[in-house]
């Protein structure tokens, strides 16, 4: 475009931003929370529900103090979507994050060899990530070291070379199914490289946060490869430890969180809980077992949520493909993810923020740009993580709309000072 031409583009897109914000919206993108119709779905979990027998197939009254690792039928459940034994499952709260928050105090304090002894503690964080995985490395003072993401996870290369030199880098994570906010799920060779790479730490973990592992929003359900199997088969069994949880299959906030592991690592993780807890809600455990069944009663009802969610991503991807398709694509890139919660926008360089904060001005509310780097430091400032779910489909059109005004608004600002 010549200079005239984008002066008078400009004069076109300030004029209908000043119409948005003469009439500001009340609409927010920001976070990843399921809408009222998705937990309609869930309703029955509390009014139909019965439970008839108070003890557990393990004979826990579970309406008393026991039972720390989780009620039998609880392990045996989440064990399906961990690919995991009974003794390699512990089921906990209703927070997934909230053990990894656990597991990393425990690492850092409490184990044998506490990480906060040596002098520095790093992590190596494929980015962009999610937000709160980087919210409690740094506030547990530990050194966040970004690795991009490739498509396929982590770009295996840079995270061999670095854990093979360092011995302060002590762990990872990992979210490998449907990637928040990126959507890509980790390929095969990517988990065999992470099961049998060298770490100069020799008791090197890694978070495997299977937060979406049943997320799909199309017929082609992507799964990541069972990271225990090849870390036992790689000899390095205690490298992983997995966490899924039903905050996005039923109600977050009072859904079931689960950890899968060695059998050593699970009874380590155990001791640490034990000193915070007596034990946790066995009966919101049985009613997620009598509620959810087993694999393919969870498939079944998250094929339900799909059918909410999948139209909202339609629609996101419809509109950034009616603004930004052939020619207009240099302004931005989008992801069409296949699960999960997120579709992530790379913008040109140097415009996320503006970009953000103009939407702000308007009423509606992103997450922060660049959150999904560790210390919100991206110094392309080109990320934008879009999450479309707890919108109306109305309201959504609407702050798409605006959001591309505001993409080609900031962009052809920048092209002039530039
Ligand atoms: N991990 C990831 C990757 C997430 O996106 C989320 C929810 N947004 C969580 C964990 C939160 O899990 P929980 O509710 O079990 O704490």
């Amino acid at each position: 475009m010549s200079i005239e031409e984008i002066s008078e583009r400009l004069e076109q897109l300030r004029s209908q931003y000043a119409l948005y914000k003469n009439r500001p919206f009340d609409i927010t993108i920001a976070r990843g929370i399921p809408s009222t119709e998705q937990l309609k779905l869930s309703e029955a979990l509390l009014n139909e529900t019965r439970i008839e027998n108070w003890y557990s197939e393990d004979e826990l009254d579970i309406r008393n103090y026991g039972g720390l690792f989780g009620l039998k039928e609880a392990r045996e459940l989440f064990g399906e979507l961990l690919n995991t034994q009974v003794e390699e499952t512990f089921v906990g709260g209703n927070s997934s994050l909230q053990m990894m928050y656990a597991t990393l105090v425990h690492f850092m304090f409490t184990a044998k060899n506490p990480w906060s002894r040596g002098d520095k503690v790093k992590f190596i964080c494929p980015s962009p990530g999610y937000d709160r995985h980087w919210f409690m490395l740094d506030h547990l003072g530990i050194e966040m070291i970004p690795v991009e993401l490739t498509g396929q996870g982590p770009d295996m290369e840079a995270v061999e070379k670095l854990v093979a030199q360092d011995p302060a880098i002590k762990g990872m994570f990992v979210v490998p199914t449907y990637n928040n906010p990126t959507g890509e799920t980790i390929s095969d060779e990517s988990v065999t490289r992470l099961a049998n790479m060298f770490t100069a730490y020799e008791d090197f973990i890694i978070l495997w946060d299977n937060a979406y592992v049943v997320h799909h929003l199309t017929d082609d359900k992507k799964e990541a490869a069972d990271l225990l199997k090849a870390c036992k088969e790689a000899g390095n069994e205690n490298r992983v430890i997995q966490y899924v949880s039903t905050s996005k299959m039923t109600l977050p906030g009072s859904g079931v969180a689960a950890m899968g592991a060695s059998e050593a690592r699970i009874n380590e993780l155990a001791l640490e809980f034990s000193k915070q807890i007596i034990s946790f809600d066995k009966i919101n455990q049985m009613r997620h077992v009598l509620f959810l069944k087993d694999r393919e009663t969870i498939e079944h009802h998250m094929e339900k949520h799909a059918e909410i969610l999948s139209p909202k991503f339609d629609w996101v991807d419809a509109i950034l493909s009616a603004y930004f398709s052939g020619d207009r694509s240099a302004f931005v890139q989008w992801t069409k993810p296949e699960g999960g919660y997120f579709i992530h926008l790379t913008t040109q360089d140097g415009c996320a923020t503006d970009i953000v904060e103009k939407m702000k001005a308007i009423g509606i509310e992103l997450t922060p740009a660049n959150a999904a780097y560790p210390y919100g430091v991206n110094p392309k400032d080109n990320s934008i993580r879009l999450a479309p779910s707890f919108a109306k489909l109305d309201d959504l059109e609407i702050a798409m709309e605006a959001l591309c005004t505001c993409i080609e608004l900031v962009s052809l600002e920048k092209s002039l000072t530039n």
